[in-house]
């Protein structure tokens, strides 16, 4: 039998598990941890790269080449805003530069080795396969990867990429809150079907997930979060508090000491972590915070209570992406049955009091918050090699995606239909005797295609002569498991047929998504009334063709005085009353039409 392992590929921890006796379990590694850090370092000691807990232990000796939160990296591009945005604001010590092997790429240094952000997953990747191995006893070739919900193509691409340097077959790159759900939901096979909110806050993402489980496949009804919040905000705060309680001049030499920094990261960490059972902790560090620092034998008391008025921030921006998954999903608040904690960050006491405030409930803590995505991913293991079946489950579109239509969005698949989706419509050409028509995609939600973002486009050539909106050419929206889009257009007199895969996709950062769509919210009114002139410019084009053919074809059948009045309603091009032209042709082509039906019957009796 294949055995396929389940990967959560954590910015900050990684798990991997496997499906045994009916459930999901946890592989631990070969000193019994369940979480391997995800981090690869150099070991000063010996020249080796070092990959998770050891990795990890020698990090503050070795800020330089020890490699951590790679998965912001994962399928970007260096000169990327969000790139350099992190650059700044993550404390990346390590050396991130442009890729000299592939233009435009990001490359880290580790030592004197220069690694791709898919040749440092992979490592990590290899060491979850070589402890599974140890585990089971035998060689493991293929695997499901968790990613976090807003991963655009490329991310997705790059987290292949690199299951693949590791030896190991993706079978499916699965979103982190959609695992976590399934992890949670094949429990819940049994009952009836259940509203779910999952709020996954880990160390360097947040992602909140609206579901509907239980008997039949599951739904994903909306999802958002933001991929630039979590847990390390929070070490980083207590770093600046232990600079802050510092002060003066040693502060600013601590500033700038790479060593003691990386230090008082590790510290500041811990003392978040048991403030989760302890009301107080004490911030202690006996030796020399660095070979050049000054400040020795360093000892703070952090409150629990102070810990929450700096996590307060941190709490509220996770609280607008929940509003605002509910707004998508339709649903109000009440109608959530159960709340699904996800990622080691919602251990924190004050983060579970602020989603059962905002929830009206607790919480549900009865699967690990580390070990849930792993977990999940191990179910749709088990799913694809067919050994657990009943189950099925579907992403979301995050975006509304189309095509230009005469600088409007035709919409094809709206926002938050679950995936895979596959959406067709058809369309014709706009002049006689046209060649070829245009695809051009879109993504976003506002009306004109100018204020949305293009995704890609293609020329469909070698349609054959014919008049005006006669060929049809079937454009085909294609949203498979991953989440990766492809568009074809065929022409279906010729058969002759185009498709493209867009590797830029979904490519917008959270933020950016949120920017959209508040913008499109904030345009809304706007955007109803110029579709509202839209519909009747279309309205009209329509009559007009009709009233023209009407002309051209029954003329002589129509009372003169008739014919005057549509001609010169014709001529109006560019009419300033709308709404009183299409009232006017509206009654001409249904005065014509009479007219015709009379002398029609007339004719046959
Ligand atoms: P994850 O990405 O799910 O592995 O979560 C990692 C984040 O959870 C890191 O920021 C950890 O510091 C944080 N974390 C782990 N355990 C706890 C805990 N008991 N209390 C608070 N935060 C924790």
């Amino acid at each position: 039998m294949t055995e396929i392992l389940g990967i959560d590929l954590g910015t900050t921890n990684s798990a991997v598990a496997i499906w045994r006796d009916g459930k999901p379990q946890i592989i631990p590694d070969t000193d019994g941890y369940i979480l391997t850090p995800s981090v690869v370092a150099l070991d000063p000691a010996n020249g080796q790269v070092v990959v998770g807990r050891r990795a990890y232990a020698i990090a503050a000796e070795n800020p330089h080449s020890t490699i951590y939160s790679i998965k912001r990296f994962m399928g970007r591009r260096f000169l990327e805003d969000v790139v350099q945005e992190d650059l700044q604001k993550c404390r990346i010590l390590y050396e991130v530069e442009e890729s000299k092997r592939r233009r435009g790429g990001i490359e880290v240094a580790v030592g004197d080795k220069h690694l791709t952000p898919q040749e440092v997953s992979a490592k990590i990747l290899q060491k979850l396969k070589a402890d599974a191995e140890a585990f089971l006893g035998h060689e493991v070739t293929q695997a499901v990867i968790t990613v976090p919900a807003y991963f655009h193509d490329s991310q997705r691409q790059a987290t292949r990429d690199a299951g693949r340097l590791a030896g190991l077959e993706v079978k499916r790159v699965l979103s982190e809150p959609t695992a976590a759900c399934l992890a949670f939901g094949y429990k819940k096979l049994t009952q009836a079907r259940q509203k779910i909110a999952v709020y996954d806050l880990g160390g360097g993402t947040f992602d909140i997930s609206i579901l509907e489980v239980g008997r039949g496949p599951f739904r994903v009804r909306a999802t958002n979060g933001n991929t630039h919040l979590g847990g390390d905000d929070l070490d980083q705060l207590i770093v600046k508090w232990i600079l802050d309680e510092i002060g003066g001049e040693k502060k600013s030499q601590l500033q700038e000491d790479l060593i003691a920094l990386a230090h008082l990261r590790v510290a500041a960490e811990q003392a978040k972590i048991d403030l989760s059972s302890e009301d107080e902790v004490r911030v202690q560090i006996a030796q020399s915070l660095s070979p050049a620092s000054t400040v020795r034998n360093l000892d703070l008391t952090l409150t629990r209570a102070q810990l929450q008025a700096m996590a307060e921030v941190l709490i509220t921006q996770t609280l607008a992406p929940c509003r605002q998954a509910l707004q998508d999903a339709r649903l109000p608040v009440d109608d959530i049955q159960e709340v699904l904690l996800v990622g080691g960050q919602t251990r924190m006491p004050a983060i579970r009091k602020a989603v059962e405030d905002f929830f009206g409930k607790e919480p549900n803590v009865t699967v690990n918050p580390e070990e849930v995505v792993a977990q999940g991913a191990a179910v749709q293991a088990a799913m694809l090699a067919g050994i657990a079946t009943g189950l099925k489950l579907a992403d979301v579109v995050p975006l509304t995606l189309g095509v230009n239509s005469k600088g409007r969005m035709d919409t094809i698949i709206p926002r938050n239909t679950p995936v895979p989706v596959v959406k067709t419509k058809i369309y014709s050409t706009a002049y006689e005797n046209q060649e070829s028509v245009e695809v051009q995609i879109y993504q976003g939600e506002r009306l004109l295609v100018a204020d949305n973002v293009k995704l890609g486009g293609f020329i469909l050539g070698g349609i054959e002569p014919a008049p005006a909106g006669e060929p049809e050419i079937e454009v085909a929206f294609r949203v498979d498991p991953d989440g990766i889009l492809h568009v074809s257009a065929k022409d279906l007199r010729t058969g002759n047929f185009k498709e493209i895969t867009i590797t830029d996709s979904m490519r917008l950062t959270e933020a950016e998504i949120k920017d959209m769509l508040r913008e499109a919210e904030e345009c809304a009114a706007e955007d109803a009334a110029m579709r509202q002139q839209a519909e009747m410019e279309e309205q009209i084009e329509q009559l007009v063709k009709r009233l023209k053919r009407l002309l051209a074809e029954k003329k002589g059948m129509l009372p003169e005085e008739m014919v005057t009045v549509i001609c010169e309603a014709l001529e109006v091009t560019s009419p300033a009353d709308w709404q009183e032209h299409v009232v006017l042709l509206e009654n001409l082509w249904q005065q014509g039409s009479d007219v015709l039906s009379s002398w029609e019957k007339g004719q046959s009796v």
